[in-house]
C-alpha cells in the first residue's frame, strides 16, 4: 500500500506487500515547496550545473552526433560501453582503485546501483548495516526490498568501529542475517563528515573477518575543498567491497550515468540484473560522457565545481557561526552538506513549516533515519544556493530556532 493508496484507490487490496514502505520521501514533498523562488532551499542536494560551460558539453554532444550517431542512439551493452568503462578505471586510480575495466557495470545513476546490489542480496528480513545517519534514498531502496537498517554510530571519523562490532554482535546473537554494510566513506550524505584512514582498515577488517560485504558509496569523493580524501576502501579489496561511483556530481546528474565496480563473482549477476532492469544503460550519455572525458579539461571543471562549493561551505560555516553560536555542526571537508544539532527541546520536523513561512527551506533529521531517530537534526545542503542566499538562510533559520527557543 502506498501513500496513496486509500480505500478510494480500486487497486488497494492488489499491491504486493514490498510497497507498503513506499512513501513519498521528506525531500520529494520539499522539493515543491523550495521551488518557489523566495524561499532559500537549503534541503535539496542539487549540484550546481550552471558552472557547467553549455559550450562544453554540447562540442561533445554534436561530435557524438557527427561521428557515432547511430551507435548512439542504438540500445547498448547491458554493462556500459568499453570505452566508457576504461574512464572510470582512470577516474578511479584517482582513488587508487586498481583493476579490471571488465569488473565495471555502468548504471542508470548510482542510485540505480543500489537498488541492484540490494535485489541481489536482501531476501525480506535481511539486515543491512548503515551509517546513522544515512542516506535517504538508499534507505528507500532498502525498505523497498523489506530489508531491515541497523544504523551504526559516527563521529567526526565516520563510522565508529568498536560500534561496529557491538551491532554485529548484537543481531548475530540474535541470529538475525546480515548481508552488507551500506557505507558513504567520503562526505557524507547527510553528515558531512569523512572516515579517516585507519578506520577504513580497521571496518574492511571487522567485515572481512564476519563476512560481510562492504558496498561503498563514493559519489562526492573528488570533491574534496582542503586535502585529498583518503583512498577508497576498494583500492585494498577487490573482494570484498562493492564500489559505487557517479558522475552526477562531478559532471550533471541529468546523464543519469554512474557505476558499480564489483568484485569479479559478483559482476555477472549485476550485468544480468541491470539488463532485466534497463535492457541496457543510457547509450547517448555514456557517448557524450565519453567525448567529454576525452576532449575536454574535465579534471579543471571538477576544479571550478571544487572552489564554487568551498566558497558555499564556508559561507554556510561562517553563518552557522554568527547567527547559532550555541548549536553544533559538522565541518565538511567536501561534498554538499553539513548535519546540524539542535537543542532536545526542539523537533526539526514540526518546525519546517515555521521555517518555510520564514522561507527557507532544509531537509529534517529523520528522513536520514530508518527508525524515526534524527528529530533534533538538520540537514543543511549549501550546493546550490549562492553565498549571499546561505548567509540570508540561516539568518532566517536562526529567527526560526530562536524564535522556538523563546530566545
Ligand atoms: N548515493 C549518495 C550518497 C547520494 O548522495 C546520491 C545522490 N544524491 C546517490 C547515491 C545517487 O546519485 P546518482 O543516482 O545521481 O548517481
Amino acid at each position: 500500500m502506498t501513500d496513496q493508496g486509500t480505500n478510494l484507490d480500486p487497486w488497494y487490496d492488489s499491491y504486493a506487500d514490498r510497497t507498503a514502505g513506499l512513501s513519498a520521501s521528506e525531500v520529494r514533498a520539499l522539493f515543491a515547496v523550495a521551488s518557489r523562488p523566495e524561499v532559500v532551499s537549503l534541503a535539496g542536494g542539487m549540484p550546481f550545473v550552471s558552472a557547467l560551460p553549455r559550450e562544453m558539453v554540447m562540442g561533445s554532444i554534436e561530435k557524438v552526433m557527427r561521428d557515432n550517431g547511430p551507435m548512439a542512439l542504438q540500445y547498448g551493452s547491458g554493462q556500459g560501453t568499453p570505452a566508457l568503462r576504461e574512464h572510470i578505471m582512470q577516474i578511479m586510480a584517482m582513488e587508487g582503485i586498481r583493476g579490471s575495466a571488465d569488473n565495471v557495470v555502468v548504471t542508470t545513476g548510482s542510485q540505480q546501483a543500489l537498488d541492484l546490489v540490494t535485489r541481489l542480496f536482501i531476501n525480506p528480513g535481511d539486515v543491512i548495516l548503515a551509517e546513522s545517519p544515512s542516506y535517504v534514498g538508499a534507505l528507500g531502496v532498502f525498505r523497498a526490498y523489506q530489508a531491515d537498517v541497523a544504523h551504526v554510530a559516527m563521529d567526526d571519523e565516520g563510522l565508529v568501529p568498536q560500534e561496529l562490532r557491538d551491532t554485529i554482535s548484537r543481531l548475530r546473537s540474535e541470529g538475525r542475517t546480515i548481508k552488507f554494510l551500506y557505507t558513504i566513506p567520503n562526505f557524507h550524505n547527510p553528515a558531512g563528515v569523512t572516515l579517516s584512514w585507519a578506520r577504513r582498515l580497521e571496518i574492511l577488517d571487522i567485515c572481512r573477518s564476519n563476512g560481510i560485504l562492504v558496498l561503498e558509496d563514493n559519489p562526492y569523493g573528488l570533491l574534496a575543498f582542503d586535502k585529498p580524501a583518503p583512498q577508497a576502501m576498494r583500492s585494498v579489496d577487490d573482494e570484498g567491497v562493492i564500489y559505487l561511483g557517479s558522475f552526477s556530481k562531478t559532471l550533471a546528474p541529468g546523464f543519469r550515468v554512474g557505476w558499480a565496480l564489483a568484485p569479479h563473482a559478483i559482476r555477472e549477476k549485476l550485468i544480468l540484473a541491470n539488463e532485466s532492469a534497463t535492457l541496457a544503460p543510457n547509450s547517448f550519455g555514456q557517448f557524450v560522457i565519453t567525448e567529454y572525458l576525452d576532449q575536454t579539461d574535465w579534471r579543471g571543471q571538477i576544479d571550478t565545481f571544487r572552489g564554487i562549493y568551498r566558497e558555499r561551505r564556508d559561507a554556510m560555516l561562517a553563518a552557522l557561526g554568527e547567527y547559532l553560536p550555541t548549536m553544533s555542526w559538522t565541518k565538511p571537508d567536501g561534498g554538499f552538506f553539513v548535519w546540524l544539532t539542535l537543542p532536545d527541546e526542539l523537533d526539526s520536523k514540526a518546525m519546517l513549516p515555521r521555517a518555510v513561512k520564514e522561507l527557507v527551506a532544509y531537509t529534517p533529521g529523520t528522513a536520514f533515519y530508518a527508525d524515526g531517530q534524527g528529530a533534533h537534526n538538520i540537514r543543511l545542503s549549501f550546493c546550490y544556493p549562492t553565498p549571499e542566499s546561505i548567509r540570508t538562510g540561516i539568518a532566517r533559520l536562526a529567527t526560526v530556532i530562536n524564535g522556538e527557543l523563546d530566545l
